[in-house]
C-alpha cells in the first residue's frame, strides 16, 4: 500500500451546498463583518460560535459540546463548517444526521464511533529521498557483489545502476532488475528510484515519475546503497476512520500506513474494536515519535433529535475521551421526546447531556438578507439571475423556505436556457414555481385534498398503496 493510495473517506455531498462559506466572517476583535467569508447576517450566532472557536484553541471545551439551535435553513450547518474552517484549513469536518445510526446491520454506536473517527485528523510527515542512477555495464566481479547473484543480462549485458552524482553503485535487487528488464533500460538509460522509510516505492524514467516502471506490489525490497540525489519532505492528512479503512484491506508495502497495517492480521474487511485499539497504539507511536500530529476536527451531527438514549450515553462518554474531536449538535425541534423514553426534553435532548451543552440560537433571515445569501449561491453555482428575478426569488424564500429557494436556482437557469437565455428572469422562476411544490404548499395540498389522497391503515407496516 503506497501512502498515496489512503483515500480520504471525507463525506462531500452534504457540504456542497456550503462551498461559499469559507470562515465565520469575524473581525480580528470578533465582531462579525454584515458580509464576508461567505457569510451574511446571523451576526450573534456567528460572533457567538467566534468565541467557542478561541475556546477550542485555547483547550477550554474538552467534555462539553455546541448546539445550534433554531428554524430549518437559518445556516446552522454553515456555522459549523465555518467553526471547523477557522479551526484550520486542514481541519476534518464531518457532518452526520442523526436518522444514520438507525441501520439494520450496523450498530448506532459503531456508526457514532466511525463518524468520530472521520472527524479526528492525523498529520503523517515523511522523508522520501530520491536516487538517481545511470544505467551502467557491470564486470563479473561488480555482478556478484552489486546484483548478489540477481544481475540479469539485457542483450548479453549485465546491468547496474550507478548513482550519477556519487562514486557509489545502487545495490538491487530481484524485483527491480525485473522491471529494468521489463521496460527494456539500456546502459547509459537515466533511472530514479524513490525511497521511503528504508523501502524503494517506486522506480521510474522521471523524478516526477510520469513513467513508473511496474515494481511487484506485495514484494520486500530494501533500499538501496547509493547516494541520495534528492530528499523530499511528503506531509500526509488523513483521518483515523482513513487508516482504520486502509488497514480494514491490507496490501503490500514498507511505509508508515504499511506498517500500522502490518500489526494487524492480513486480509481483514471488518473495522474491528481491536483494529481500531491497534490503530490508536500505533499512532500514539507515531505522535511519540514526532513522525506524526493529531489533528481533532469538528463532528457536526445534524437533527440530533433524531438519537436516542443509547447514542446520548455513548456521547456522554465519548466527550470524555482524550481522542474527542469538537461535537457540534444542531436541532430545529423545540421540546420534544427524547427517543427511546416516554421523557420529553428541550431539543428531545437528556439534560445531562443538555448540561454539557453550550447552547447558540439561530434566527430566521428578512428579505435583505435573504436576497444577498441567494445572490452568493447562484454566483457559486456560476448561474446569471437579473436583479428583479432575484427580489422574486428572495419574496418565494420568505414565503417558503431559504433552502427551496435555493433550490429554485438550478431548474431556473434550465428554462431559461431552454428558451434561448442566460439570464434567469421572472418568467422562468414563475415556471418552476409551478413545477415544484415547496414543503408548506405540499402539506396544504395534502389537507385541502385529503379525500383524494390514498391513506391505507397498515401504511405504517409497509403497505402504503392498494
Ligand atoms: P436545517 O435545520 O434544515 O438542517 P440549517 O439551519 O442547517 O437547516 P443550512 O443548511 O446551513 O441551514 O442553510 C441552508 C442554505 O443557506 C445553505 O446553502 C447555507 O450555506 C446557506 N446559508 C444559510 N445561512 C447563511 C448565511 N448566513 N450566509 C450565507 N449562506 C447561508
Amino acid at each position: 500500500m503506497n501512502i498515496e493510495e489512503v483515500q480520504s473517506t471525507a463525506k462531500k455531498q452534504r457540504i456542497a451546498t456550503h462551498t461559499h462559506i469559507r470562515g465565520l466572517g469575524l473581525e480580528p476583535s470578533g465582531r462579525a463583518i454584515d458580509m464576508a467569508a461567505g457569510f451574511v447576517g446571523q451576526k450573534e450566532a456567528r460572533e457567538a460560535a467566534g468565541l467557542v472557536v478561541d475556546m477550542i484553541k485555547q483547550k477550554k471545551m474538552a467534555g462539553r459540546a455546541l448546539l445550534l439551535a433554531g428554524p430549518p435553513g437559518t445556516g446552522k450547518t454553515a456555522l459549523a463548517l465555518g467553526v471547523s474552517q477557522e479551526l484550520g484549513t486542514k481541519v476534518p469536518f464531518c457532518p452526520m444526521v442523526g436518522s444514520e445510526v438507525y441501520s439494520s446491520e450496523v450498530k448506532k454506536t459503531e456508526v457514532l464511533m466511525e463518524n468520530f473517527r472521520r472527524a479526528i485528523g492525523l498529520r503523517i510527515k515523511e522523508n522520501k529521498e530520491v536516487y538517481e542512477g545511470e544505467v551502467t555495464e557491470l564486470s563479473p566481479e561488480e555482478t556478484e557483489s552489486l546484483t548478489g547473484g540477481y544481475g540479469k543480462s539485457i542483450g548479453g549485458v549485465i546491468i547496474g545502476l550507478k548513482t550519477i552524482k556519487g562514486t557509489k553503485q545502487l545495490r538491487l535487487e530481484a524485483s527491480i532488475y525485473d522491471a529494468l528488464i521489463k521496460e527494456k533500460v539500456a546502459v547509459g538509460d537515466v533511472i530514479y528510484i524513490e525511497a521511503n522509510s528504508g523501502a524503494v516505492k517506486r522506480v521510474g524514467r522521471s523524478d516526477a515519475f510520469a513513467t513508473e516502471f511496474d515494481l511487484e506490489a506485495e514484494e520486500y525490497v530494501p533500499l538501496p546503497k547509493g547516494e541520495v540525489s534528492k530528499k523530499k519532505e511528503i506531509v500526509q492528512d488523513v483521518t483515523l476512520h482513513d487508516l482504520d479503512a486502509a488497514n480494514a484491506r491490507p496490501q503490500g508495502g514498507q511505509d508508515i500506513l504499511s506498517l500500522m497495517g502490518q500489526m494487524m492480521k492480513p486480509r481483514k474487511t471488518e473495522i474491528t474494536d481491536k483494529l481500531r485499539q491497534e490503530i490508536n497504539k500505533v499512532v500514539n507511536g507515531f505522535i511519540d515519535k514526532g513522525t506524526a500530529e493529531l489533528v481533532p476536527g469538528v463532528l457536526f451531527i445534524d437533527e440530533v433529535h433524531m438519537l436516542d438514549m443509547e447514542c446520548f450515553s455513548y456521547l456522554n462518554r465519548a466527550l470524555e475521551s482524550s481522542l474527542s474531536p469538537i461535537v457540534i449538535f444542531a436541532t430545529n425541534r423545540g421540546i420534544c421526546n427524547v427517543r427511546g423514553t416516554d421523557m420529553n426534553s428541550p431539543h428531545g435532548i437528556p439534560v445531562d447531556l443538555l448540561d454539557r451543552l453550550v447552547i447558540i440560537r439561530t434566527q430566521t433571515y428578512g428579505p435583505a438578507e435573504m436576497i444577498q445569501i441567494l445572490a452568493i449561491r447562484a454566483q457559486v453555482e456560476e448561474l446569471h439571475i437579473d436583479e428583479e428575478s432575484l427580489a422574486e426569488l428572495g419574496e418565494i424564500g420568505q414565503r417558503t423556505s431559504l433552502r427551496h429557494a435555493v433550490q429554485l436556482l438550478s431548474p431556473a437557469s434550465i428554462v431559461a436556457k431552454l428558451n434561448g437565455r442566460e439570464e434567469i428572469c421572472k418568467a422562468d422562476l414563475e415556471e418552476v414555481c409551478t413545477l415544484y411544490l415547496d414543503a408548506k404548499s405540499s402539506a396544504k395540498l395534502l389537507q385541502d385534498q385529503q379525500e383524494k389522497v390514498i391513506f391505507y391503515a397498515g401504511c405504517d407496516k409497509g403497505f402504503p398503496f392498494r
